[in-house]
């Protein structure tokens, strides 16, 4: 049968094939090299499966996974304290001695709000498929 003629065969075959059953495709190209020339071959081809009561049913179970997520934290305002101040200074003899110049105290400071990167549980779900790969 020449090719003409098998084309569109293949073609009517790929197109009803998945509505019925399952389908997968192999295509490939190759080149021999012999005695009597160059050859070039080609393959193109299909196989269908219907699922039967021997296909085994696999259930992997749901997990829980931890993923990082990227939420916007809104500005807020913080409070933050702020230690004393000293400074050194020098009697009429030279010997150094501590002043306080400003005392402890706390102080509100405006923080931006900015995206931070937090890790969150995310719940994958179960996956139900069958053995025989189709
Ligand atoms: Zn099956």
């Amino acid at each position: 049968m020449s090719m003409r003629r098998i084309l569109p065969l293949l073609v009517l075959a790929l197109l009803l094939a998945p509505a019925t059953a399952e389908a997968r495709g192999r295509l490939g190209a190759g080149i021999s090299i012999g005695k009597g020339g160059v050859r070039l071959s080609a393959i193109l081809g299909f196989r269908t499966h219907r699922h039967t009561s021997c296909c085994a049913v696999i259930t992997r179970p749901g997990y829980w996974r931890l993923e990082a997520v990227t939420v916007f934290q809104p500005g807020h305002y913080e409070t933050i304290h702020v230690p004393a101040r000293f400074e050194t200074r020098y009697d009429s003899c030279g010997n150094p001695f501590q002043v306080l110049v400003e005392p402890a105290c706390t102080r509100q400071i405006w923080v931006e709000g900015r995206p931070v990167i937090e890790r969150q549980r995310v719940w994958v779900a179960p996956v139900t498929e069958y053995a025989c790969g189709y």
